[in-house]
This record gives structure tokens, C-alpha cells and sequence, in this order.
């Protein structure tokens, strides 16, 4: 799949997408990322980019122009299926579902603000969704552009190089992973659950699936009605809930 960004600060982009799972996955071409700077579009003899708010007010607003042409230009560029996102912390929450289904798509524009934000004409006819990446509000649009570049591109096949470690991890089926440790087995005297070093598969699965029910319980018990459990693991997580009210659980899980 393709990303084209849109932004005004590009430069804040290759130090990240050069490294690690993204960069490999990107040098592998399962996903590639086109930066592209707003200014390059913007108006005058000094590309300018921005203007004073209508209505008097604080900061400066990006004009529509800009932005606009560079949606037209990318759309026009031979991609049929672009789905255009807007960085902005007015849109729902992202979550693993969004991202999942965001990796369904062909070629996302992501186009990031900056001052006081966009025009919000843009909002309102020129893009198809709006993405928060949550309640706070962040000098710009770059970072929560990266956060979903990497969320969706963890759900491309084979971005991440074992699948299982995807499907395994915090949020996936609606509950936390269970606790890892590995080596030193004595770590300044504190040591990890004895049924671990156990080599018996099964109890270590029970474990970990019991040790995923108390933790959700304890960290995150809102997870509780999206969560898909049999009746002996609800009555697990049930307890683990009751047991939490009013204490603070040790989180490991214990053996
Ligand atoms: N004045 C805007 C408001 O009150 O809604 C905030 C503008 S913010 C300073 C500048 C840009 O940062 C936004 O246009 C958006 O692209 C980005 N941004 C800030 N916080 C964000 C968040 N939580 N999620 C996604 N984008 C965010």
C-alpha cells in the first residue's frame, strides 16, 4: 500500500521511516511513503501557506488552496482508490480497528496541520475521515501522521516478519498481553514465575492466557464488554475485577 503525507516540515519523516519493522517493510516495497511539502503548493512569489483567522483570533489558519491542489494532483496521479485522512485532534480516537481497516485500503493521503490548523473547508469536502491519535493537542499533524503510518502498516502482511507476534499482541482480540520476561532468571534477586521455566507447554498457555484475563481486569477493565471470553474465563476476569476493587493487583499474574 501507499502513504502520500502532506505536510510542511517533510524533514521530520525519513529519521523514523528509514528505521526498523517500517523501514524494512518499506525497503521490501510492501509499503512505500511519499513525502510531499504543502509549500510547494502555496501561493505567491513566497509560497505562503497560511493567513490570519476570519473573524479576528489567535494564530494563523493553512489556506485550502494548497493542501487542495495537492489532493487533486496525487488523485489525478493514477491512483483510483485514495482515501484522504486528516490528522486532526477533533476526529474520533484511532484505534487497532480503524488501522485494521485503513490497511485495506489502496493509498491513503495523510494530510498533517500545523498552527491554529486547516481551513476547515478542507474538512468539510475534501477529505474522507478525520483520525485523532488522542484527548491532547499536539504542535502538528508529523507525529500523529507516523503514529498511524506505523499502526496500519503493522496490519500489511508481512510487515511485521511473523504474523503470530501481530495477532499475539495488547489490543488484538480486545484484552492485554500477558507478561514476558526472559534472561537473567534472578534479576537482582527478583525472579519470574516458576511456571515458566516449566518447559510444559500447556500449563505455560494456561498461564498466559490467565495471566492476560488478570491483568486486563486490573489495568483495563472497560476492555471487559468487547471482549470475546468463554464463561470460565469471564468468571476469571470477573473475580480478578472484584478482587482489584478498591486494591492494586499484582500485575504478573502470578505462577
Ligand atoms: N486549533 C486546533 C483545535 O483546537 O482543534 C488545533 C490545531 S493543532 C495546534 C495543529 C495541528 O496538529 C492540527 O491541525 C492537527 O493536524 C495536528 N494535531 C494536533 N493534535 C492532534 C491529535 N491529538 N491528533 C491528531 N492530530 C493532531
Amino acid at each position: 500500500m501507499r502513504f502520500d503525507v502532506l505536510t510542511l516540515f517533510p524533514g521530520l519523516f525519513p529519521p523514523y521511516l528509514d528505521q526498523g519493522v517500517l523501514g524494512r517493510g518499506i525497503r521490501d516495497g510492501l509499503v512505500s511513503v511519499e513525502i510531499h511539502d504543502i509549500r510547494d503548493e502555496g501561493e505567491g512569489k513566497h509560497r505562503t501557506v497560511d493567513d490570519v483567522p476570519f473573524g479576528g483570533g489567535a494564530g494563523m489558519v493553512m489556506k485550502p488552496g494548497p493542501i487542495v491542489r495537492w489532493i487533486r494532483r496525487l488523485e489525478t496521479d493514477g491512483a483510483r482508490h485514495t482515501r484522504v485522512v486528516l490528522l486532526s485532534p477533533q476526529g474520533p480516537r484511532l484505534t487497532n480497528e480503524t488501522a485494521m481497516r485503513l490497511a485495506g485500503e489502496d493509498r491513503i493521503i495523510l494530510v498533517c496541520g500545523r498552527y491554529e490548523g486547516i481551513d476547515d473547508r478542507v474538512r468539510e469536502h475534501f477529505v474522507d475521515e478525520e483520525v485523532s491519535i488522542g484527548d491532547y493537542v499536539l504542535t502538528g499533524g508529523e507525529l500523529p501522521a507516523l503514529v498511524l503510518l506505523d499502526v496500519v502498516s503493522r496490519f500489511v502482511p508481512g510487515v511485521v516478519g511473523n504474523d503470530e507476534s501481530v495477532r499475539s499482541d495488547s489490543l488484538y482480540d480486545g484484552l492485554l498481553k500477558y507478561p514476558q520476561y526472559t534472561q537473567p532468571r534472578d534479576f537482582e534477586g527478583i525472579g519470574v514465575p516458576d511456571v515458566l521455566l516449566s518447559g510444559d507447554h500447556g500449563r505455560i498457555a494456561a498461564w498466559r492466557r490467565e495471566a492476560t484475563l488478570r491483568r486486563t481486569a486490573s489495568l483495563r477493565p472497560d476492555l471487559l464488554d468487547r471482549a470475546k471470553l468463554t464463561e470460565s474465563e469471564r468468571a476469571i476476569f470477573d473475580a480478578s475485577v472484584h478482587r482489584n476493587a478498591g486494591t492494586h493487583e499484582h500485575l504478573g499474574g502470578g505462577a
